[in-house]
Order: structure tokens, then C-alpha cells, then sequence
């Protein structure tokens, strides 16, 4: 590179292979594949996934099951680790952290860690039915929440939402959607199994516009990475095709809409993906979802002072959830401000008198508390302090 500007290609094709030789969000076949051309034996296959994904290992040599000279082999084949680094951290006064986790091109995404975090499942009897877990009373937390991104930005542009702000950057990869959950138990120690640890795919982006990479995301963390899918939440803004794939499958997390607005006429004023799948499409879409056993689909609702918050749409809301036909609650959210974003927050007591007349009407509704706003840490404030946010050439994008 002695003269001249690097072609931009050169570039963008020596990260694709390289993100080939990524080990980090391969397993089963997949990393099978991968490392075709060593001849290894089932067992060290598995051996490798749980120095992955159990221990967390960032170097190929930290693989201490595998001999010396196979894990020398295989580093000098070029492969790595690649585990997603965690590169700035943000801790509220609240205990929550926010943090600035490094993907494949340097881009930086966002995810959140809420100790004793109610998984948005506050009031579902599933969160309290479970004893705090043994060994864990040594830490600060007996559970906590991880809130994941699925994208860099998001497409969908939601009114009162800041990551809409930055537009669609790129989509994440499975293993950079998993990646961050395993930097952050790995920070925390935290190990699913022994600890209570629940995920919602709440962070920056809409999932089902990255749809497969956050189903690819959830198998790997439902295999490998142990954590039950009925832990794990995703909530969408209501993209149809992509809730009628997720009707089909057979793993699969929790289902959240985002609601937020008692009709089509207030939601296309703060949602326009109304315009393209109206309340009533997300309905029947959703219908088609088989629940387990004493499942619920979350209803999310960010209140906005003098938008969505007056008593009629509380009555309107509740219509709406007896005409949904199938179990439902709804998470009432007080909206987080952010700058530039033009709505109020409400106020607590129009929030209280909101929960109250649902309830009283025979819905399910529970008040989420915001987490970390301090630190743009709570709902609809991810990606307010970056830098590094300049769309790359080629990447794409919805
Ligand atoms: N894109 C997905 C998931 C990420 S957003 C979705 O929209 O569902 C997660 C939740 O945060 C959504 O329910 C969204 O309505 C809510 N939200 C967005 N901006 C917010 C804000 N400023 N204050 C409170 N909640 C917000
Ligand atoms: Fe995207 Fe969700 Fe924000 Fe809407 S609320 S812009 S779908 S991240």
C-alpha cells in the first residue's frame, strides 16, 4: 500500500474473511464446517463449544482440553476467538450498566445489564415462583436482566424513539447478537444455570428485520450457552412476515408488541410501520403464535403525555386486548426523554390512574420502572452518546 487510497473493496473483503475465522457464533455443524480440514473428532468438537460458550474463553489458546499442538494448528490456520469486547461502560446510580460492546468492523453496539431487572416479567408468576439460586448470594444481584441489540440503528423510525434517530447502520451477525450476552455474563461472572439470568432483545434495532441472525442468536443461546428461551423475551413493533416465522418455530423466546397507541390513527402518528401492517394485521399474525402453557404475549406501551395517556384510550386499549383472543398484559412504560425527540413525559399519577383503569377492566397491567436513564440506559435512549456511527459503505440495511 505504497501509493494511492486503498480500495474500499480490499478492505470490506479482508473483514469478511476474517470474520470467516471467527469461532465465536459457530456450533454444531456450522463449526464443524469450519474446521473441516483438521479431521477432529466429535468430542473435540464439543470440547470447543464449551470453552466458547461455558467458559467464555477470548483465546484459542485457553482451549486447554485440546492438546498444545492442536490448538497451535488451529490459531496458525488464522482462526480466532472473537469474542465480542466490551469497550465503555456506563453505570447508573441505579446499579445498571450500559455498555459499548466492539462488532466485527469496530462499530460499537449497546447493551444493558439490570441487576435484580424484572426481564419485563414483573408480576408474571414465573419470575416469582424460582428460590434465588445457590452460590449467588456472594454477589450484589440474585438475578438480573440483559437488554440485547439486534441492529446498529433501526429502520422503523418510531417518533419517540432515539436509536430511530440514527437510522439503519447494519444488521448484527447471530454471533454478534449472542456475543454480547456472553461479554456481559462474562464480566459479571454470572453463569445461566446457577443464576437467574433473563434476556430481552429490547436493545437498539427490530429483531424481526435482522430475523434470521436473532433466531440464529437464540439457538445458540438456548443451546450451548444453556439459558431456557422461555428466560428470553423479543419484542417487535409489529412486523408481520416476521411474526409469522416465528410462529414456526419451535425454540423461541417470549413475544412483546410493541403497542403503544390505543388505535391505528394515534399509532400511525407515532409509529408509521402502521401504515404498512395495521393493528389488526399485527392481531392476526399474532394469533397464529402456539403458546406454552400459561404464556401471555406482552402488550408494550410507552405513555406519552397527552398522546396516548387519556382515560378513553385506556377503555380503548382494553377493547382491544379482548379482541386480541388470546392471554395478554400489558407493560405500561413512562416515556424516556431524549434530545431532539419531541414528546413530555407523563406525568406518575397519569401513569398510575392508566394501570388503574386497565386493571379495573380486567386487564393484566404492570408499570415497568425505567432503568439507567441516567445514562441512557432505559428504553428508546440507546445510541446517545457514540461517535463512531458513520453508516460503512456496503453495509446494509433494511
Ligand atoms: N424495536 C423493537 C425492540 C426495541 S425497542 C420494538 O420496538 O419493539 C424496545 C421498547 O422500547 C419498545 O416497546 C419501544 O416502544 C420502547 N421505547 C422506545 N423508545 C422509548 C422511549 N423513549 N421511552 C420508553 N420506551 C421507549
Ligand atoms: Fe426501532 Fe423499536 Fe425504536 Fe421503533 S422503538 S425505532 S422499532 S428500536
Amino acid at each position: 500500500m505504497t501509493s494511492g487510497e486503498k480500495p474500499r473493496t480490499t478492505l470490506l473483503d479482508a473483514r469478511e474473511a476474517e470474520a470467516e475465522r471467527r469461532l465465536f457464533g459457530l456450533w454444531n455443524e456450522e463449526l464443524s464446517q469450519a474446521l473441516g480440514g483438521f479431521g477432529l473428532l466429535k468430542y473435540r468438537l464439543r470440547q470447543l463449544e464449551t470453552a466458547l460458550y461455558r467458559q467464555k474463553v477470548t483465546d484459542i489458546q485457553e482451549v486447554t482440553t485440546w492438546p498444545k499442538e492442536l490448538r497451535g494448528k488451529v490459531a496458525a490456520a488464522g482462526f480466532r476467538v472473537g469474542l465480542p469486547e466490551i469497550v465503555e461502560t456506563f453505570r447508573s446510580v441505579d446499579g445498571t450498566e450500559r455498555y459499548l460492546i466492539a462488532g466485527t468492523d469496530g462499530q460499537t453496539v449497546e447493551t444493558v445489564w439490570m441487576p435484580e431487572g424484572d426481564g419485563g416479567e414483573e408480576g408474571d408468576s414465573s419470575a416469582e415462583d424460582d428460590e434465588v439460586a445457590e452460590g449467588s448470594s456472594r454477589k450484589a444481584w440474585s438475578r438480573a436482566t440483559i437488554c440485547v441489540s439486534s441492529q446498529i440503528g433501526c429502520a422503523v423510525n418510531c417518533q419517540f424513539c432515539l436509536t430511530a434517530k440514527l437510522g439503519i447502520i447494519r444488521n448484527l451477525t447471530a454471533g454478534e447478537i449472542a456475543g454480547q450476552v456472553a461479554a456481559v455474563l462474562k464480566k459479571h461472572e454470572a453463569e445461566p444455570g446457577r443464576d437467574r439470568i433473563n434476556l430481552v432483545f429490547m436493545g437498539m434495532g427490530e429483531p424481526f428485520l435482522n430475523y434470521d441472525a436473532f433466531m440464529g442468536a437464540v439457538r445458540l443461546l438456548a443451546g450451548p450457552m444453556e439459558i431456557p428461551e422461555s428466560r428470553m423475551t423479543v419484542s417487535t413493533s409489529g412486523i408481520v412476515p416476521g411474526i409469522l416465522r416465528f410462529a414456526q418455530e419451535k425454540v423461541r423466546p417470549r413475544l412483546a408488541i410493541s403497542l403503544n397507541a390505543p388505535n391505528d390513527a394515534v399509532r400511525e402518528g407515532i409509529m408509521p410501520v402502521t401504515r404498512k401492517w395495521s393493528i389488526a394485521d399485527v392481531l392476526s399474525a399474532v394469533r397464529l403464535v402456539p403458546l406454552r402453557q400459561r404464556e401471555r404475549v406482552t402488550f408494550e406501551y410507552v405513555l406519552l403525555d397527552g398522546v396516548n395517556d387519556k382515560e378513553e384510550h385506556a377503555d380503548e386499549v382494553v377493547k382491544l386486548v379482548r379482541r386480541a383472543q388470546f392471554p395478554a398484559r400489558v407493560n405500561l412504560i413512562a416515556w424516556n426523554p431524549g434530545p431532539g425527540v419531541p414528546f413530555m413525559m407523563p406525568s406518575a399519577e397519569t401513569v398510575a390512574d392508566f394501570q388503574n383503569r386497565l386493571r379495573e377492566q380486567g386487564v393484566p397491567a404492570f408499570v415497568r420502572k425505567p432503568r439507567g436513564r441516567d445514562i441512557y440506559a432505559a428504553c428508546g435512549q440507546l445510541k446517545k452518546t457514540t461517535s463512531r456511527q458513520e453508516p460503512v459503505a456496503g453495509a446494509g440495511g433494511e
